[in-house]
């Protein structure tokens, strides 16, 4: 199945407003500061990256999305009457439609946008969850899924994963906001602390060492047992906050978690 990060708009959405939803669901927040918390999702599909763990492949790279105008999917989240929503991906942001969501719910729900932090809006956000994409998670030859093209995406998404400008305005601009790392070992750990002076030197807003959460690689729970007793170790070591995976731990890889 070919690679793509971007979706064709159908000729059916002749407004122009709709956005690809994969999955549209209420489950546990499972990570971050709001973890357990329950919780609508609206996860649309498409990505700017590629990262080699990416656990939303079938949001990402497989074209399994039905396409939803946003009174549509504004409708089906009230009906789920949550207290929290969180839009997801992919990359939520890659579609201009999401700000008109957002705005849209902005009233009514706790708003938390999971982003990569490569993308900026001036959309109502109360939690922005940025989850900057470390080197360990560019795609090799060695470590790229079936359908991921290494020659094109080794060096499109290391290019991409980092942009230090939408980093700080994600920042500045969210109520309240978590920088969230997926730490594969100790070798992150570098990467991270630069990472995060340098966001501290172009943000207006104080980044506090708990605003940074570590959470463990890992798709299944089986691979997550490899990881997190390391990567908690790792948090309490550099005084950063760990983030669990409760819905790997609790529903393993299934989909609507
Ligand atoms: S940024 Fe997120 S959605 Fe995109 S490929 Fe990486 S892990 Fe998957």
């Amino acid at each position: 199945m070919p690679v793509s990060d971007s979706v064709t708009r159908p000729d059916s959405d002749t407004d122009g407003d709709s956005l690809p939803i994969n999955e549209l669901f209420a489950s546990l927040q499972g990570e971050g500061k709001l973890a357990g918390v329950p919780s609508t999702f609206v996860r649309t599909s498409g990505c700017n990256l590629r990262c080699w763990f990416c656990d939303s492949y079938h949001t990402s790279w497989e074209p399994t999305h039905a396409w939803m105008g946003v009174d549509e999917i504004v409708a089906e989240v009230d009906a789920l009457a949550p207290e929290h929503v969180v839009v997801t991906g992919g990359e939520p942001l890659v579609h201009q439609e999401t700000a008109t969501l957002l705005s849209e719910l902005a009233d009514d729900y706790h708003l938390t946008v999971e982003t990569n932090g490569t993308l900026e809006t001036d959309a109502p956000i109360d939690l922005a969850s940025i989850s900057p994409k470390l080197a360990s998670s560019t795609p090799t030859p060695e470590n790229a899924p079936a359908d991921t093209d290494p020659g094109v995406w080794t060096d499109k998404h290391e290019s991409a994963r980092i942009d230090l400008d939408a980093l700080a305005s994600l920042v500045d601009h969210a109520d309240d906001f978590q920088l969230k790392f997926v730490v594969t070992g100790r070798d992150d750990l570098p990467e991270i602390e630069s990472l995060v002076e340098d966001v501290r030197g172009v943000t207006a807003r104080e980044v506090r060492d708990s605003d940074v959460l570590l959470m463990p690689e890992g798709q299944t729970r089986e691979a997550l047992a490899k990881t997190r007793t390391d990567v908690a170790e790792l948090a309490a070591e550099f005084g950063y906050r760990y983030t669990p995976r409760l819905h790997v731990d609790l529903w393993n890889d299934a989909p609507e978690t």
